[in-house]
């Protein structure tokens, strides 16, 4: 640390006398000076995989059979993002492949994209013990691998699938009812809340509301 630090100063002080050199011998500060462009992402998706390993962050690991990493395309303009892996996903190891993944890729195809060209992940990568819902230490544990994935892929538009996906990412406790069809930010990426795939198993009358919002994603996709 401490190394690092006077590495750091030797860096600065070098530039200084470099300015100092050309003429420059004082430096303001704006206060609203234009913020710099985020740096590019050099990581890659395996990166990000490699750097989870074999995680026993949380307790989840223990019950778990297969970390549920994500899948789909690296450069995905529209990420998917449900909550945590089910019976189905633990033991294939994929996301959203149980009956709820079954309507998640119609919902996909109802726009005229397949699986392949959008990413799927989740808020939590490990089954919870009888599908209970995800602890919050659970989703702190997980959450940074997520933000990784994010900021690989770098998405136009995320689509939180349900209530724990969408309280999440937007740090909120409004309900599901209240967030979806309604556009919201998450570092200058478009997020698109909507109800979950098996929430619509158990209320079919509610998919014309995530036709809706599927709609909105589609025109999203299109503008520049
Ligand atoms: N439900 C989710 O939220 N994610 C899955 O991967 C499967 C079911």
């Amino acid at each position: 640390m401490d190394g690092n630090i006077n590495e750091l100063i030797g860096e600065l002080r070098t530039y200084l006398e470099y300015l100092k050199g050309m003429g420059i011998t004082s430096l303001s500060v704006a206060e609203n000076a234009p913020k710099k462009a985020p740096r590019p992402e050099t990581r890659t998706l395996a990166d990000v995989r490699a750097e989870l390993g074999d995680c026993k962050r949380c307790k989840l690991h223990r019950t778990r059979k297969t970390i549920v990493f994500g899948e789909g395309n690296e450069k995905a303009a529209l990420m998917f993002i449900g909550e945590g892996p089910g019976y189905d996903e633990d033991m294939q190891g994929r996301p959203f492949v149980g009956r709820a993944g079954q309507l998640l890729t119609k919902i996909i195809e109802s726009i005229n994209l397949s699986r392949e060209e959008v990413y799927i992940a989740n808020i939590i990568k490990c089954r919870p013990p009888q599908n209970r819902n995800p602890e919050s230490d659970e989703i702190e544990s997980c959450n940074p691998f997520l933000m990784k994935q994010i900021r690989v892929i770098q998405p136009k538009i995320i689509c939180a699938l349900g209530t724990f996906s969408a309280q999440t990412l937007l740090q909120t406790d409004t309900k599901i009812t209240a967030l979806r069809g309604k556009l919201y930010d998450l570092e200058g990426i478009k997020v698109i809340p909507t109800y979950h795939p098996a929430f619509l198993l158990r209320n079919p009358e509610r998919k014309r509301e995530v036709w809706e919002d599927m709609k909105k994603i589609a025109e999203l996709l299109q503008s520049p």
